[in-house]
């Protein structure tokens, strides 16, 4: 039955906070239905300014905390109510890594319906200044041409001078890219309006200082020698890139790139692998967290050197080239064609010769190399953007060969979603671990490990041998047959990828599935010709081919 709402726009009430929301607000309810507040926290008496009310909740504004919690801080940052970046300020660094602890506890209980141990959180010691990416819009605000951020759920622009969870060269670059637009009065991009033409600064920092700054526009980049000669004197800048978009989008990087001053890609270092990184590709955001995060991934993975490992969705390869020193062989699949480009140079930069890359979408690209390649696995990794892994991705998973699967997610309601879909099919949860890759906002990053689960009875089966149909040439030679009598006569490694390709072009493998990228621009390793002629040697060899 449809109720009315007991309070309505404009009221001011004093409201007990009893819960925290998925994002940090704090929920407290007046006869049963529930208010959100923002900025409040558990257990804290509030009053509060309804500033909306819907058919099921309402949202309201701190006016006044009556009962403060021992948990609440005082923010450092100017902006700490107004940007909608960091939502968790006004608590304790403590409190914060235990309503994320929280958080995934009860996303695996009221998503999964699932019990799962979550273990205590990975903190971060750097609470400050440890992103090395920021995303700054432009906009003009009192004829000024402004950067900042965006208030919560809005694309109102609060400018800022600083942020206390950037890192300082960011913001030095932006402050400078900030003089040159209104030196040269630069229009920014109206998106009501669709006009202008400055749409987002994008700076990225490594660890060792070198930052690279792409100036995102809606088209032509006016006065660009007068931007390298400001940023080039900022003597950490060693790459400036222009970026169009010139599309009505919310996404920030457009598809064309030029490349306008220093090299075209920086360089990270992680665990003491060399990563070159370019303005198109992913990297996780912050370093010191990426490095436990990454241990802890090659700690659950627990490999012993003889294994097949799949690393889906790898960006520039950071998981899969560490992977690589530790297995026998590794194929990362990643849609970002750059990202490709940067994983297979970092291979070379390492000295790594057993990671393959394939580009393409993991929802085509799996089930192409699984199900019609016959490529098995021993382990994987996932890493999916927020929105998690397409089922298709998880059923090539499971038909895979693995009994193990590491996977890391920003985002825990997916996680738990994709986790139920994994457990249908024989996997469940062994450990779950949150590391802290995002101090004072609400995000919670989670590694959790799955292992297939052994039947809980045997059933004695005695198979005739003569039942039995060995006809399909899959069932002739493993990969392995094939690599190891391709090493033994020729002293030559060659990877599952490009047993695969040749096993396709013989028409053993029907469909042509495992490369069509989005983008059209399909991209992976091609097999060599000398390669070739071994591999088709060997399938000649086990009769697989006449
Ligand atoms: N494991 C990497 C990257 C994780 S971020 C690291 O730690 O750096 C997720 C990556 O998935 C991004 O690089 C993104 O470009 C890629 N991606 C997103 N959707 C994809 C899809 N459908 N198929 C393949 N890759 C995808």
């Amino acid at each position: 039955m449809k109720r009315t709402p007991p309070i309505k726009k404009n009221d001011d009430i004093s409201l007990k906070i009893e819960g925290m929301g998925s994002e940090g607000q704090g929920i407290g309810h007046i006869d049963g239905f529930a208010v959100f507040v923002p900025g409040a926290l558990l257990g804290e008496t509030v009053d509060v300014h309804i500033i909306k009310v819907m058919p099921n909740y309402a949202i309201g504004k701190v006016l006044s905390i009556c009962e403060p919690s021992k948990d609440r801080v005082e923010p450092e940052c100017p902006c700490a109510n107004r940007c909608g970046g960091c939502t968790l300020q006004h608590m304790s660094y403590d409190a914060q890594l235990e309503f994320k602890r929280g958080r995934v506890r009860d996303a695996f209980r009221h998503i999964g319906g699932m019990q799962v141990d979550v273990s205590d959180i990975i903190g971060s010691e750097a609470f400050h200044r440890y992103r090395n990416k920021a995303s700054f819009p432009f906009a003009e605000i009192d004829g000024r041409v402004e950067l900042g951020f965006y208030a919560k759920n809005s694309h109102r622009l609060i400018p800022l001078d600083d942020c206390i969870i950037q890192d300082e060269k960011s913001v030095a670059v932006m402050r400078e890219v900030r003089a040159w637009a209104n030196e040269h009065k630069i229009s920014a991009y109206d998106e009501l309006k669709q006009k202008g033409i400055l749409r987002h600064l994008v700076v990225r920092c490594a660890s060792n200082g070198d930052t690279m700054a792409a100036v995102v526009t809606t088209g032509e980049l006016p006065h660009a020698r007068s931007l390298v000669e400001r940023l080039s004197a900022l003597k950490f800048v060693k790459s400036v890139i222009h970026n169009i978009n010139r599309k009505n989008t919310n996404v920030i990087l457009g598809d064309e790139y030029r490349h306008i001053w220093g090299s075209e890609c920086i360089e990270e270092r992680i665990l003491q692998m060399r990563f070159e990184v370019s303005a198109a590709s992913f990297l996780q955001v912050n370093h010191k967290q990426t490095e436990r995060l990454y241990k802890k991934v090659l700690d659950l993975l627990d490999l012993k050197g003889t294994e097949t490992v799949a690393d889906i969705y790898c960006g520039i390869g950071t998981i899969s080239l560490l992977i690589a020193k530790r297995a026998k062989e590794v194929v990362g699949v990643e849609e970002v064609a750059q990202a490709i480009d940067n994983a297979e140079k970092n291979a070379g930069l390492n000295g790594v010769e057993n990671a393959a890359f394939v580009c393409g979408r993991a929802e085509k690209v799996l089930p192409g190399l699984v199900n019609d390649g016959g490529m098995r696995f021993d382990a994987v990794v996932i890493d999916p953007p927020r929105k998690g892994c397409d089922e298709s991705v998880l059923k090539a998973i499971a038909d895979c060969g693995t009994n193990k699967i590491v996977y890391v997610s920003c985002n825990p309601a997916t996680l738990v979603r994709d986790i139920k879909h994994l457990s249908e099919h024989g996997f469940g949860v062994a450990k779950a671990t949150p590391v802290d890759m995002f101090p004072q906002t609400g995000h919670a990053e989670t590694v959790v490990q799955l292992v297939r689960k052994k039947p809980d009875t045997y059933i004695d089966i005695t198979v005739d041998m003569d039942e039995l149909d060995l006809t399909s040439s899959e069932a002739k030679a493993t990969y392995d047959e094939i690599k190891d009598y391709i090493f033994d006569k020729h002293c030559v490694k060659v990877s599952s990828l490009y047993i695969a390709q040749v096993k396709q072009k013989h028409g053993i493998i029907e469909r042509d599935c495992y490369n069509n990228s989005k983008k059209d621009n399909p991209k992976q390793p091609q097999c060599p010709p000398e390669k070739v002629k071994l591999i088709e040697e060997a399938l000649r060899h086990f009769k697989m081919i006449p």
